[in-house]
């Protein structure tokens, strides 16, 4: 592109920011958000008229809806409590809504229209019909009873019901939402409504859940770095790897990591990160599990348990040396002066599973080093294809085994992948996976929306 270009494109792209912040005040996830997607679509969008004339962007970064709701629900004592819940119907052009739920204490209605923005373009990227949508709550289970969390489920569930369902709008797990959330979900919509039907994902193998979902986002990003590191023909084997937190997609991603023959060297939590001297066995990864899925432990146990592993309270993993690097934790968690000192520590790709984890400094600067760097929307969509995968499975009332489910989700990464390149090359065999991505997946939703008329 020429410098002139480049310069309309760079003032076309700081005008429309104006626009964003000035009609989203007090959302800077969600600014930041469609700033990283905007600044590498804008030069394809002013390549392609067509788009600019429909005003594209400006429908894409406006919701369809954001529902409200309040949820009231009673702890073990008896008192009363109120928590705020949303859920953001981002766009369905290309198939119902589809997006996770997050309880989290720090949960706004702008975390959950960032993280529903960036799921439009993912699904759209797994080549399977799905729009995008997020919701959540500022609910904190942490410390809370089963029961506690299964009246909190109840009453969230109440207030949601009348909006979703298997064509409408397909929620699944994020963070604060596994298994066991999920099911009281499922249970509350079913009494409510009296239907059985797939109006959200993750459920359990018995009730209409998909083999491989639980696994789907850290096994899809552990593939989706197979596919990168293949265009510079390697591989994953005998590579030394960091990963952050320790819930759903870090534990899959550290035992896919662990069966690849990489050395897998930490995990964190909030409180701080574990390093496993010699990496992680499968001793240490069945531990972690224990600890994190049954018993909701914390990472500071782990280094009670194992002369090899030692705890950093408060710190973040990004100091320690390692070849493969796997955010698995939460939104901006790795910043401009972490994502430079992993490349001096020799980092050679980067695969976000956690939504957006990398600020945009800590972009900038995986992109001026060439490291190979996967951005969330492209390297964490595993797990939303696997909820696909469900969705098919429930309208077929089939279950599939989990061979073909773990092939078709290799499938879909190596398809994603192939998207990314095929956008994002720089014709100097460079991957720019993060405009790859953006560009990928607005292509197909913006086809839609202008095929489907003025609305
Ligand atoms: P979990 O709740 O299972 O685990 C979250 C992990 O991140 C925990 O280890 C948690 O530590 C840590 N964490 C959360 N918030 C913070 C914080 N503010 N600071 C430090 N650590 C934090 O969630 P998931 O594993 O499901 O999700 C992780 C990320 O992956 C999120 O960004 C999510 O949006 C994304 N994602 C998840 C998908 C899925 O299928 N589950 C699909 C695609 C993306 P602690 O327990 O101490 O809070």
């Amino acid at each position: 592109m020429s410098e002139d270009l480049t310069q309309v494109a760079k003032t076309r792209t700081d005008k429309f920011m104006e626009g964003v912040i000035w009609r989203n005040p007090g959302q800077p996830e969600f600014h930041q958000a469609v700033h990283e997607v905007v600044e590498w679509l804008m030069p394809f969008i002013l390549a392609n008229p067509r788009y600019q004339e429909s005003k594209l962007l400006e429908r894409l970064t406006e919701p369809d809806r954001v529902v409200s709701f309040r949820v009231t629900w009673e702890d073990d004592a008896g008192q009363v409590h109120v928590n705020r819940a949303w859920r953001v119907q981002m766009n369905n052009a290309i198939g119902a809504y589809k997006g996770g739920l997050r309880f989290h204490p720090s949960v706004t209605e702008g975390t959950l229209k960032f993280l529903a923005f960036e799921q439009v373009f993912k699904n759209a990227l797994t080549t399977l019909p799905m729009g995008g949508g997020k919701g959540g709550s500022n609910f904190n289970p942490k410390g809370r009873s089963d029961r506690e969390v299964m009246r909190f489920c109840q009453a969230f569930m109440t207030g949601l019901y009348r909006f979703i369902g298997a064509n409408v709008d397909v929620p699944a797990g994020d963070i604060g939402v596994g298994g066991r959330e999920v099911s009281y979900l499922f249970g509350q919509y079913r009494r409510l409504t009296n239907q059985f039907e797939g109006m959200i994902t993750g459920k359990g193998l018995s009730f209409g859940g998909s083999p491989i979902r639980t696994e789907a986002t850290g096994y899809g990003t552990v593939y989706f770095v197979q596919n990168m590191l293949a265009e510079r023909d390697i591989g994953v084997e005998g590579r030394t790897a960091i990963v952050s937190g320790s819930g759903n997609v870090a534990i899959y991603c550290v035992e896919k990591l662990l069966h690849l023959g990489a050395k897998v060297l930490t995990v964190s939590d909030s409180g701080g990160y574990v390093r496993v001297k010699d990496g992680f066995t499968e001793e240490h990864l069945a531990y972690l599990k224990e600890l994190k899925e049954a018993r909701r432990g914390r990472l500071t146990e782990m280094a009670e348990k194992f002369s090899d592993v030692e705890h950093f309270a408060g710190q973040k993993p990004w100091g320690e040396t390692a070849e493969l690097v796997f955010p698995c934790a939460t939104q901006n968690e790795l910043d401009g002066a972490a994502a430079c000192q992993l490349v001096e520590n020799g980092a050679i790709a980067v695969a976000e599973g956690a939504n957006m984890p990398t600020d945009l400094d800590g972009i900038k600067c995986f992109l001026d080093s060439k490291v190979m760097y996967g951005p969330g929307k492209a390297a964490n969509a595993g797990g939303v294809a696997v909820s696909g995968l469900e969705q098919t499975q429930n309208a077929q009332r089939m279950s599939w085994s989990r061979e073909e489910v773990d092939k078709t989700l290799r499938d879909i990464m190596a398809k994603i992948h192939t998207q990314c390149v095929t956008y994002g090359h720089d014709g100097n065999g460079y991957v720019n996976y993060v405009k790859g991505a953006n560009v990928g997946g607005f292509v197909k939703v913006a086809d839609a929306v202008l095929a489907c008329g003025l609305m």
